[in-house]
């Protein structure tokens, strides 16, 4: 292979080609059973899903992709026989960020499991040039690079030039109504861009599946090209930028006419490309909601209901009602957030101008919806509830009105939309609400990224667990052998000496394997809570400066953030955690009980180094504000003990190992609606009655944290003087409580390996092979697996 594609033998070629050479080598060996599986869809008309999403965070390939295959084994014996090592080669793959965070790792974790799970499932986005910014620290500060990823190719895509479809922006639009009575639109003055799809194979494990990821880039219409070059260079940048970059903002809403253009892009190529294919199995498109489910990862792609009604209106001449019905049954929708900043809302001026047709029929869906339920319900709700309202499209309503599930990503989260972020819409559409708690993949989040785990694991129970995670539960028996216990220690030592010597590599920090790990791993946001972490690490820092002797054990706190460029709070948090780390870890008289580890530019590829070598699991937001979490699936999975807010999966997670395997505190969501309804939490009167944490705030404005005094200002007084938003200071005592549990706690080792293999045991649950199972039965209603039936219980 080597020598067909660079002439060369192995001898002479360097790891960069030996790495395209492997991977070339794996795509085209899984072609067959690509197209095999596509045959079979179409040839069985089975129902596909396809899943729309904004971002797919998918991580390396190589490797997974090879596990998947069951040959990951013989290819690095095979290489090794050649003197070559496979994790060396594997890192020359860029790692693709198209993705900020959570839901753009569940959007990788899910097409993962539906190829799996043997699931007629396939993802839809966009082909980002850029993905997630790099991050790099200049003194503390957070600087963004752009992140090239395609640089170098990629070997995974297959551009499809006859399978591109062509989109539509901006013009004027009329009806005129036929002979025939349908109402058909003229078009005027469209700006036209070309939809190329590049797919990517998504191997299942251990199956012959083989579905599709396809990512959609924009591009210049061929018939445009004959026009002056000037204006030439400038319409095609401007159509190119659509599929340029990702934006960098998590849980936040950015409301710029780019990022409207890219959500119609992905969405009006996405569904025109399942109608061609729907309609080359020959049927009629008044069956499309027996063979096509769409799903709508959070409000990003909801334009697909207006989009879908178009394409039925305008293309397939359907009448109103029975387009509206074929909608809603294919739709469904997954609400990821109750952050009021981070629901989208677009201006009337800009949807209507950018998207005139489309907006037309928003405008006609919330007209007969209002009409509808004046009958049935108050016009205080319906006013609430519609989606034209206040000079804004609220694309959750849409979003809702036109599905047939809605689903929250955790027990907690869905309780909170039923009873208060969307309790108008449940009252109208109470069957319609539904929960699907995240999943991670085993494969890559245990089964690659800690081999010695899994090899552990398979010598006590066996290997079904790769295929059926709540086997796990069978560890169980081992939690008072003090072998096992004994081993599962070693092995987490061996994982914490390897991050080490990353650490002291990448950043010359030399870090003691004997610490306790502790862990912080998220986007940056007041939310998730950095700050409560680093005031607990400024409460040990000043103990051991008063006492040189307290009794801790040493502490490793690692954190990796990324902060959206626009995010001054979580930037200014970023360079205090960055200065305190300055402090402390040049402080002799303290240093070897204190380290702060804060890793740049966090993304999947450095999730998969941490994570095996955490002790502890820091989920620490305000309870009610995360959704579900899914980092803190991934170190449970690996053996780390929990400490965390009843907020998002968390609850899930102490429901599965019991209260003595988690350690909890704070504030509870109840607490917090409390606060909210009677207005009574004053952060302040925190700071004037509590000497211990009066005299930690004071660190931030005294001068003892070198090089951060605006941050440490700033900081202090959003914490102090304006309110607090997060409740940190109220969280603060129950938080350094529960980690001086956590020290008493590892200082016995038996008890601290038992509590690691509690969660380990009970982690099976969370994986997503189990979400997507209950996504196809409960709401896509498309086939699996026949033994997976049984998962779902
Ligand atoms: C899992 C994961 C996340 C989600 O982390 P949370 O703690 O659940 O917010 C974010 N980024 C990356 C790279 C991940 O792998």
């Amino acid at each position: 292979m080597l020598t067909e594609l660079y002439s060369m033998d192995v001898a002479q070629s360097e790891d960069t080609e030996q790495y395209f050479a492997l991977g070339n080598l794996v795509r085209s060996y899984c072609a067959k059973n690509w197209s095999s599986t596509n045959r079979l869809y179409m040839k069985k008309e089975k129902k596909q899903a396809y899943y729309f999403s904004m971002e797919f965070l998918l991580g390396r390939m190589l490797k997974s992709n090879l596990l998947n295959l069951g040959i990951l084994e013989t290819v690095r014996g095979g290489l090794k026989e050649l003197g070559i090592d496979l994790e060396k080669i594997v890192q020359i793959e860029a790692d693709p960020g198209l993705g900020n965070g959570g839901l753009g790792r569940l959007a990788a974790c899910f097409i993962d499991s539906m190829a799996t799970c043997e699931i007629p499932g396939h993802g839809n986005g966009i082909r980002f040039k850029y993905g997630l910014f790099k991050q790099k620290f200049v003194n503390g500060y957070q600087v963004e690079l752009p992140e090239n990823w395609l640089q170098n190719g990629n070997v995974w895509e297959t551009r499809r030039m006859n399978m591109a479809v062509t989109v539509s922006f901006y013009g004027k639009v009329w009806l005129e109504e036929t002979v025939n009575g349908y109402m058909l639109p003229h078009y005027e003055n469209t700006e036209r861009v070309l939809a190329v799809p590049y797919d990517t194979p998504i191997i299942g494990y251990g199956n012959n599946t083989v579905n599709t990821l396809r990512l959609w880039s924009a591009e210049l219409p061929a018939q445009d090209e004959a026009m002056d070059y000037w204006s030439y260079i400038q319409r095609r940048n401007r159509i190119e930028s659509i599929s340029e970059v990702l934006y960098p903002d998590d849980s936040n809403y950015e409301g710029r006419l780019l990022r409207l253009k890219q959500e119609y892009f992905f969405v009006s190529a996405g569904i025109q490309s399942i109608i061609r294919h729907y309609k080359k199995m020959g049927l009629s498109i008044n069956h499309l909601a027996e063979k096509v489910a769409i799903h709508i990862n959070d409000t990003h792609p909801a334009l697909c209901i207006p989009e879908l009604m178009r394409l039925l209106l305008d293309e397939e001449h359907l009448d109103w009602e029975h387009a509206w019905n074929i909608t809603i049954n294919v739709m469904s929708y997954t609400n990821h957030t109750i952050m009021s900043e981070a629901l989208e809302k677009w201006p009337i001026d800009m949807i209507s101008s950018l998207l005139p047709r489309v907006y037309q029929i928003i405008s006609e869906i919330d007209r007969r919806y209002v009409e509808k339920m004046a009958a049935l319900h108050s016009t205080g709700k319906i006013e609430r509830t519609r989606i034209i309202e206040g000079g804004h499209v609220k694309m959750a309503h849409l979003a809702i009105i036109g599905s047939h599930s809605i689903n929250g990503v955790a027990k907690l989260h869905t309780a909170i939309l039923k009873e208060k972020v969307l309790h108008d819409f449940f009252l109208i559409y109470p069957s319609r609400f539904n929960n699907k708690t995240n999943g991670i993949t085993q494969r890559r989040w245990l089964m690659l990224a800690n081999e010695p785990l899994r090899e552990l694991i398979n010598e006590k129970i066996g290997n079904d667990w790769e295929k059926t995670l709540t086997e796990l539960k069978m560890l169980k028996a081992f939690r008072n052998d003090e072998e096992t216990l004994k081993e599962l220690a070693e092995i987490k030592r061996i994982n914490k000496a390897h991050f080490a010597e990353y650490v002291l590599d990448a950043l010359k920090i030399e870090v003691d394997p004997d610490a306790i790990f502790d862990v912080q791993i998220k986007r940056l946001h007041a939310y998730k809570r950095q700050l409560l972490n680093l005031l607990h690490i400024l409460k040990l820092y000043l103990d051991l400066k008063e006492d040189p002797k307290t009794d801790i054990h040493p502490r490793v706190f690692i954190f990796g953030a990324k902060a959206a460029p626009s995010y001054t709070y979580a930037k200014e948090i970023i360079k205090l955690i960055n200065s305190v780390a300055e402090l402390i870890n040049h402080d002799a008289s303290i240093n070897n009980k204190l380290k702060i580890v804060f890793i740049e530019n966090y993304g999947v590829s450095l999730a998969e180094k941490i994570i095996p070598a955490a002790d502890v699991s820091e989920q620490i937001s305000l309870a009610s504000k995360e959704a579900s979490g899914t980092s803190n699936m991934k170190l449970m999975l690996n053996g780390a003990v929990t400490l965390a807010t009843l907020d998002g999966a968390n609850v899930e997670i102490r429901d599965r190992v019991g209260s003595e395997n988690i350690i909890i505190f704070g504030l509870t969501d109840k607490e917090v609606y409390q606060y909210y309804q009677d207005g009574s939490y004053h952060s302040h009167d925190y700071y004037e009655n509590n000497p211990v944490l009066q005299r930690v705030l004071n660190t931030l404005i005294d001068g003892t944290i070198p090089d951060a005094e605006t941050e440490g200002r700033d900081i202090f007084n959003s914490l102090v003087n304006y309110g607090d938003e997060y409740f940190v200071l109220r969280d603060f005592d129950e938080y350094v409580a529960a980690q001086k549990k956590i020290d008493k706690l590892y200082r016995d080792p038996l008890t601290w390996q038992r509590m690691a293999l509690i969660n380990i045991a009970g982690a099976g649950v969370f994986s997503s092979d189990y979400t997507v199972l209950q996504y196809a039965n409960d709401i896509w209603d498309v086939a699996y697996r026949p033994d997976a039936g049984e998962l779902l219980n």
